[in-house]
């Protein structure tokens, strides 16, 4: 049976048997689940096919949450992703639009749309906007639900290995997860070769180390729904460098494995608790009293 427990094996293996990286992981699947091919590739067809539809509602989203916290930025910033010239945006239409579409799939999180959790509900918008970004330089549907399993394959390994949960790891386990799983697919749609998917997720994981958790007012909406913006634009960095070359110093699993530590020294207060950082602030105090009363 094909199985992996570290990011080195995955890539040893798909090495070793002249495959990419997501035919090791479908393989892996059809093994444990005694499914067919077809049937797999089908239901991450189906996902991927939710998560466009999380992304298409999100980036016309004018949908205020329930807090009122969140709702309508996807929006405006897709506007402003097409300004030209002196107002055109730093990082250009493509980048911007990928936020977008990352922060449009988290407002949809937000007011109880239907989304794909990848790996969580609070970072499910930033390997669909990263297939987003691919997709709109002409990556074909087949292309990107196969680089699903990529993703898939590096979310398994972190979560056997540190965490994918706010509430274990901080948001390094959550956003930064996510970020490595949308890197290392991006890597394999653009034709990186496994290593390259290793490395972009190192690179990835290394920049989000040690980001915490810190919900305001218990909702995932402060600072999760811009965050995804953020990170997905780090995960599209962190496959720019790996394609282009750029190895991390430290190998991928002793950063997986910086990550978990990490995650276990961070205090429960920065754990979505809501007992630190930002959700202590006197703003998010504030918001809080005027959410829940004294
Ligand atoms: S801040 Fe916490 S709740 Fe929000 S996305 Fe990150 S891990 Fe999830």
């Amino acid at each position: 049976m094909i199985n992996f427990s570290n990011l080195v094996e995955l890539i040893s293996i798909a090495r070793e048997k002249s495959l990419p990286i997501h035919e090791v992981v479908i393989a892996r699947e059809m093994h444990i689940s005694l499914r067919s091919r077809e049937h797999i590739i089908k239901q991450m067809a189906d996902s991927w096919m939710v998560m466009q539809e999380s992304i298409e509602r999100g980036l016309n989203n004018t949908e205020k949450s329930l807090s009122g916290l969140t709702g309508g930025d996807a929006r405006r910033l897709r506007l402003y992703s097409s300004k030209a010239g002196a107002e055109a945006p730093y990082l250009g239409e493509a980048a911007i639009l990928a936020a977008a579409a990352a922060v449009g799939v988290n407002e949809v999180n937000a007011v109880m749309g239907r989304i794909v959790a990848c790996p969580t509900a609070g970072s499910c918008g930033i390997v669909p906007a990263a297939l987003y970004a691919a997709k709109q330089r002409g990556a074909s549907e087949e292309k990107l639900v196969l680089s699903l399993f990529t993703a898939a394959g590096i979310g398994m390994v972190i979560d056997q290995n540190a965490s994918i949960s706010g509430a274990s790891g901080g948001c390094q386990a959550e956003c930064g997860t996510a970020a490595a799983m949308a890197a290392g697919a991006l890597v394999e749609i653009a034709g990186g070769g496994p290593e390259k998917v290793g490395e972009a997720v190192a690179l990835s994981v290394k920049n989000l180390l040690g980001l915490v958790c810190d919900p305001v007012a218990g909702l995932v909406e402060v600072p999760c729904v811009k965050r995804n913006g953020f990170a997905v634009i780090e995960a599209m960095l962190a496959a720019d460098m790996a394609l282009s070359g750029i190895k991390s110093v430290i190998p991928v699993d002793e950063v997986i494995g910086a990550m978990d530590k990490i995650g276990r020294a961070l205090p429960k207060s920065l754990r979505e608790t809501s007992q630190g950082g930002l959700a202590v602030t006197p703003t998010a105090r504030r918001i809080e009293r005027e959410l829940y009363g004294e």
